[in-house]
C-alpha cells in the first residue's frame, strides 16, 4: 500500500511514520509514503498557493494552479491511483471506509488548508472526499493521517495480531465491551469477576450484552441499526 500525500505542511505528517506501528509498517515495507507540495508547483514568482475567494466571504483559497499542475504530475507519475480529498463537506469517514480502502494499491491524500480548496481541483481530481467529524481544522493534515491510520491497520500484515481486527468496535455493528488487564483487584476496584472464570461462552454472551449497552448508551442510531440488522 503506499500513500502519497499532497499538503504544503509535509512536516506535520512526517513524525507520525518515525513511530510505533506506522513505522514498523514502513520499515517493513507493507507501507510505502511520499509527499508532494503544491507550492513546489505554484507558478506565482512568490511561491504562493492561495488567494481571495470569488462572491467575497473570509479567508482565503487555494488556488487550482499549483494542486492542478502537482496532482497531474502525481497522475503522470503513477498507475491505480486513487485521490482522496479531506474536508468538511464531506460523507464521514468510518471503519468500512478504512477495511475498503485498504484493497487500494496507491491512496492520494490532498489537504486544503485556509478556507479550503478551489471546487475545480475536487471536481477534476477527486475520486471520494472525506470528512473526519463535525468540526473544522485548520487544516486536512491531522484528517490524511487518521485516515491513513486506520487504513494502514487494515493492510494485512500491518498488525502482528490479525484478530485484533474482527474483535473491534464496529465489526458487528457496535461498540466494543470493556476490556481489564492485570492486576485482577486495582486501588481496591475489580475487574468483572465472570471475566476470571474461564467459561468462554459465558463471558462471550456477557461482552456481547455488555457490548450491546454501550452501544445504546453512546451511540443509539448505531444501536438501533444493529437491532435492525438482527444481531443475535
Ligand atoms: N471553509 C471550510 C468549511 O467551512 O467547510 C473549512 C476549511 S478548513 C479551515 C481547512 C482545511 O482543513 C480543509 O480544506 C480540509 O482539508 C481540512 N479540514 C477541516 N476540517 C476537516 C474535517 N472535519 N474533516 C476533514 N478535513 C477537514
Amino acid at each position: 500500500m503506499k500513500f502519497s500525500f499532497v499538503t504544503i505542511f509535509p512536516n506535520l505528517i512526517k513524525p507520525y511514520f518515525e513511530d510505533s506501528i506506522l513505522k514498523r509498517a514502513v520499515d517493513n515495507g507493507f507501507v510505502e509514503i511520499d509527499f508532494y507540495n503544491p507550492r513546489d508547483y505554484s507558478k506565482n514568482k512568490h511561491k504562493k498557493v492561495d488567494d481571495t475567494p470569488f462572491g467575497g466571504g473570509a479567508g482565503m483559497v487555494m488556488t487550482p494552479q499549483p494542486l492542478f499542475d502537482c496532482l497531474s504530475d502525481i497522475k503522470s507519475k503513477n498507475e491505480d491511483l486513487h485521490f482522496v480529498f479531506l474536508t468538511p463537506v464531506a460523507k464521514q469517514f468510518n471503519q468500512k471506509d478504512a477495511k475498503r480502502l485498504s484493497k487500494k494499491k496507491h491512496i492520494v491524500f490532498v489537504s486544503g488548508r485556509y478556507e479550503g480548496i478551489d471546487e475545480r481541483v475536487v471536481e477534476e481530481f477527486a475520486d471520494e472526499v472525506f470528512s473526519i467529524g463535525d468540526f473544522v481544522l485548520t487544516g486536512g493534515e491531522l484528517a490524511s493521517m487518521v485516515l491513513a491510520d486506520s487504513i494502514s491497520r487494515c493492510v494485512k500484515g500491518v498488525l502482528g495480531n490479525a484478530t485484533s481486527l474482527d474483535e473491534e468496535s464496529f465489526e458487528e455493528g457496535l461498540l466494543e465491551s470493556p476490556t481489564f488487564t492485570k492486576p485482577q483487584v486495582f486501588n481496591n476496584l475489580s475487574v468483572i469477576s465472570e471475566f476470571l472464570k474461564g467459561n468462554h461462552s459465558k463471558i462471550r454472551s456477557l461482552k456481547f450484552a455488555l457490548s450491546k449497552a454501550k452501544t445504546k448508551y453512546f451511540r443509539p442510531k448505531m444501536y438501533i441499526e444493529a437491532i435492525f440488522k438482527d444481531i443475535k
